[in-house]
């Protein structure tokens, strides 16, 4: 989970834009955001831990100038949340300085790291990127081919060397990368959302394999890689991680969502009273559910949406207070039947929490519907939910996981209910956390912080 965004506009300011393009991208990480300039050829890069909002302000934004700019926000999946792996980062080489920014994780991180990994300073597999293609003697399209060829596993990048732009997926095109044109400049961003806010249109999605430069003389795509054989966007995009008004291969998340919950109203229909969403995740199919069955739509939940992963650590009094310092009932779920729609259970422990405070405010009874098929096993492209041991359905019936949560009743929908409600093919997606069914090979090492132990070695 990460935001990326890259933008050519020698007329305008181009770290604006970009300061703009990332707080569209918020939702797809908030542990450090940064912005890299390139000024006739010299690279400036800002980053550091935080929200878009904390980390730039009008004076640092100010003394970022140049004509192309690239952004990212961060959610770590490989190194730690710390200042040395905020992104972008800039990578001096042999052969270029490059300015980097990464979505995805690569799941030969630690065969390129025993390679090149003296020189890196950060704990990121994305600095090994950086750090091919810095030290390519080659004109910068080769070098960056000659990288793509390299990684294996999920790389959406962004990037700023020899004073061009450039932009590509890995051949699966596991994570999302949208291309438009604001005026006559270009723009880059993980999702088209990011351009709806600066009034871009969007042009096409960079197909997965495919290299994207963007220089004085226009935008030059070379198809670097032969896309695999299938597809392997995310389906997780689909349900849980882009931003309802992003549209993926032509879908918007919102509507697909929408279908989820209507589909799962009929493959596990509820007598009861009301239908609740876990905000904001589950409103969408929430609303389909309540559309499909009838049932009136209650936001009898209420999310307190300024706690975020960067609150301040509660005493220990107010911890205990747990998921309420998040979420509180409204009166109206006392003796009420609850459909209650969120869009997946990853340990379980939220969905247990959110279960006993419906339950306290004299909720009749409490049926968990979920929005996606149960989560059986670990991402290793981006999504850092959880280990395979944590995931309660990788070693849970559903009828466990429903005792464990305590509801009165539980249902997931189905892969076909859920294929069918993104309208793209099978071989169009990756599903591997919900079918173990991956479409690499799997690496040996996992951890996120594999590679924390020796930070410069
Ligand atoms: S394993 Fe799951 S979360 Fe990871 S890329 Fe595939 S579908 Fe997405």
């Amino acid at each position: 989970m990460c935001g990326v965004f890259g933008v050519r506009a020698p007329e305008r300011d181009v770290a604006r834009l970009t300061y703009f393009g990332l707080f569209a991208l918020q939702h797809r990480g908030q542990e450090s955001a940064g912005i890299a300039v390139s000024e006739n050829g010299r690279l400036t890069a800002l980053r550091d831990l935080g929200l878009v909002p904390q980390v730039f302000d009008e004076r640092n934004l100010s003394g970022l100038r140049g004509e192309l700019a690239i952004g990212h926000t961060r959610y770590s999946t490989t190194g730690s949340n710390a200042w040395a792996n905020a992104q972008p980062l800039l990578h001096h080489g042999s052969a270029r300085t490059v300015a980097l920014g990464h979505n995805g994780n690569l799941v030969n991180a630690a065969e390129l790291r025993a390679e090149g990994g003296k020189r890196l300073a950060s704990t990121t597999d994305s600095e090994m990127i950086a750090a091919l293609i810095a030290d390519d003697p080659r004109p910068l399209g080769q070098a960056i081919a000659g990288a793509m060829a390299r990684l294996e596993g999920a790389a959406t990048v962004v990037g700023i060397a020899d004073g061009q732009l450039f932009a590509f997926r890995d051949r699966h095109g596991f994570r999302p990368l949208v291309l438009g044109r604001l005026g006559d400049d270009t723009v880059v961003a993980s999702e088209s959302c990011a351009l709806d806010m600066l009034g871009a249109e969007p042009d096409r999605e960079v197909r997965p394999g495919e290299l994207v430069l963007i220089g004085e003389d226009g935008v030059e795509t070379i198809q670097a890689e032969e896309p695999a054989s299938r597809g392997s966007l995310c389906i997780f995009e689909f349900f849980y991680l882009a931003r309802p008004d992003t549209r993926l291969a032509g879908v918007e998340m919102h509507g697909a969502r929408v279908r989820m919950g209507e589909r799962l109203a009929v493959e596990a229909p509820v007598d009861a009273d009301l239908v609740l969403p876990v905000p904001d995740s589950g409103t969408p199919a929430a609303i389909g559910f309540a559309r499909a069955t009838g049932i009136p739509f209650s936001e009898g939940l209420i999310k307190n949406r300024y706690v975020g992963r960067t609150f301040i650590q509660p005493e220990q009094g107010m911890r205990e207070q747990g998921i309420r310092m998040k979420f509180n009932p409204l009166a109206e779920v006392e003796g009420k039947r609850l459909v209650v729609i969120d869009d997946s259970i990853v340990r379980g422990s939220t969905t247990r929490q959110i279960v006993a405070m419906l339950f306290d405010a004299g909720a009749a009874e409490v049926h968990v519907r979920i929005s996606s098929p149960p989560i059986v096993s670990p991402c290793y492209y981006g999504i850092d939910f959880a280990s395979g041991d944590e995931l309660i359905a990788s070693h849970s019936t559903v009828e466990e996981v429903r005792n464990t949560i305590g509801a009165t009743s539980l249902a997931y929908l189905s892969l076909d209910g859920l294929q069918a409600a993104t309208r793209r093919p099978e071989s169009a997606l990756c599903r591997a956390c919900l079918t173990r069914d991956y479409p690499t090979r799997v690496p040996a090492e996992t951890g996120k912080l594999r590679f924390e132990a020796s930070p410069t070695s």
